[in-house]
């Protein structure tokens, strides 16, 4: 059986589901696993897609059996991924489109937010916890609503949401304060994400609410992409594109293959190197920044300083200047968790760390780096939609041109896969506005972009207008911890 340890040296190692459970390690590192499965691309190549993912997941979370893996999956995706084939591959121009969104949120969350209630509940049956899992989110906009569609109505599990007053997108909030469900909560907090986010932690080490809770059967949980359940669905979908690819001819099985990843966490495309990890043949992955580009900076000069400022973009999902699970990949190329601890410390107290030569060579085997600006990523999308008719997200349209870049810059012309992790109907306004200059907002930019690219609006998005807003609270986050106590089961 496989163990998982922590990347900042704790000596406790866990089973899959334990660390599934708990999440986050004491010693504040992330989960990781002894070793790594691997995989025969040959075997895979036959099976549909809630296969796939079911054997890619059991080979690494090898505490569930691949039957129970099927049922995860099968519950989880089914009648909320809007095709069966979950992840579906597309050619636009000269590379190939992975279209990460076809779930109930309309982006890439969702692949693994859909699954990970089910993983959470399985281990606790499990390890015979018997508690509620309360599971607390602070979101700036995608995340809540994808941890909301994964876990409503899901038994032995609650989920509270809490999102800045002001600080999302009239479409995240509507999708967010629309959500049904008997075990729900969506609360406004007065500040900004955070305060909310802060407020968030101070719940999850506050002792005396904890063990209030937890006299009355509670259990306080994160659905933060730093849970290993998180990571692992995203493997299979790396799988899954190469093996399309294999299946239409346009590669050799073996043949490796390049992935551009839009990237703000970290965790898409660590969970592209764990995919090479186990088997499969990949060539580079391309870490795409937006003008946030802290990583690609990182990555070009092994200096990693968030000392600079925030900005806001037209990709906001990836602003972002401290991505958690880069920290998994620095242990894995560095292989030494007393390393980590001290640069993550620099990190916290310096807010800047210096990574060794030998370790930033390994990494640079594998990983490159590129970033566009919002007007980049524009003429990404307004080229792209010309040459082609394809429409992108403004997400997708950094890692597409992050590729292109990269492609001329480097010469290297082997198949290319751009991740699209939202929906282009998520970000109607500026998807419109860059490929046909039209400004319009709200739904009557949905509406448009709808004409324009002769595909119906996503259903998820387009029944938001009909739906009544259900949750009206708002508080200050000084009270947020008297709201998760208070909050029914
Ligand atoms: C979260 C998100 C990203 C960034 O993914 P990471 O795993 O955090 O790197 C990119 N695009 C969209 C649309 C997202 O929601």
């Amino acid at each position: 059986m496989r163990l998982y340890h922590s990347t900042r040296g704790e000596s406790r190692k866990l089973r899959a589901d334990e660390a599934i459970l708990r999440g986050l390690a004491a010693d504040g590192g992330l989960y990781v696993p002894d070793s790594f499965p691997a995989l025969d691309l040959r075997a895979l190549l036959p099976l549909d897609a809630p296969r796939l993912f079911a054997r890619v997941l059991s080979a690494l979370l090898d505490e569930y059996t691949e039957a129970e893996m099927l049922e995860i999956v099968r519950a989880g995706y089914e009648n909320r991924f809007l095709t069966d084939e979950i992840t579906p591959l597309v050619k636009a121009g000269d590379m190939y489109i992975l279209e990460l969104f076809h779930g109930p949120t309309a982006a890439f969350k969702d692949v693994a937010l859909a699954l990970l209630p089910r993983l959470i509940t399985r281990a606790a049956g499990q390890l015979n916890v018997r508690d509620e899992i309360r599971v607390l989110t602070a979101t700036s906009g995608d995340t809540g609503k994808a941890a909301l569609a994964g876990f409503a109505d899901v038994p032995g599990t609650s989920i509270l949401v809490f999102y800045p007053l002001g600080g999302v997108s009239e479409v995240q909030r509507l999708q967010m304060v629309t959500q049904p469900g008997r075990n729900v909560r969506v609360c406004a907090i007065r500040g900004n994400f955070d305060d909310a986010q802060t407020a968030v932690k101070r719940a999850f080490a506050d002792p005396g609410l904890n063990a209030r809770l937890g006299a009355r059967g509670v259990r306080l949980s994160s659905a933060n992409s730093i849970n290993l359940g998180r990571l692992a669905p995203q493997i299979a979908y790396f799988f899954k594109a190469y093996l399309d690819l294999v299946r239409a001819g346009a590669i050799e099985i073996g043949e490796k293959i390049n992935f551009s990843v839009p990237t703000g966490n970290f965790g898409d495309i660590l969970a592209g190197d764990y995919a090479r990890r186990i088997g499969l043949p990949v060539g580079r992955l391309l870490c795409a920044s937006n003008a946030n580009n802290v990583l690609a900076d990182f990555i070009r000069t092994g200096i990693y300083d968030r000392r600079r400022a925030f900005l806001k973009t037209a990709s906001p999902s990836m602003d972002i200047l401290i991505s958690s699970n880069l920290e998994r990949c620095l242990y894995h190329m560095g292989g030494d968790a007393a390393l980590v601890r001290a640069m993550m410390a620099d990190l916290a107290d310096k807010g800047a760390f210096h990574a060794p030569a030998p370790l930033m060579e390994n990494l640079r085997a594998v990983f490159s780096a590129g970033w566009a600006d919002d007007s980049a990523a524009f003429e990404a999308i307004k080229k792209l939609y010309h040459e082609t008719g394809y429409l992108m997200d403004t997400h997708t349209a950094v890692g597409h041109r992050v590729a292109a870049d990269y492609r001329r810059e480097s010469g290297d012309s082997r198949p290319m896969v751009v991740l699209a992790t939202a929906s282009p109907f998520k970000f109607a306004e500026d998807v419109l506005r860059a490929a046909a200059g039209e400004t319009l907002s709200g739904f009557a930019a949905l509406g448009r972009l709808s004409e324009v690219c002769a595909r119906p609006i996503p259903g998820p998005l387009a029944s938001l207008r009909n739906l009544p807003e259900i949750h009206t609270d708002v508080i200050d986050a000084a009270d947020l911890a008297r709201y998760v106590e208070e909050a029914q089961s």
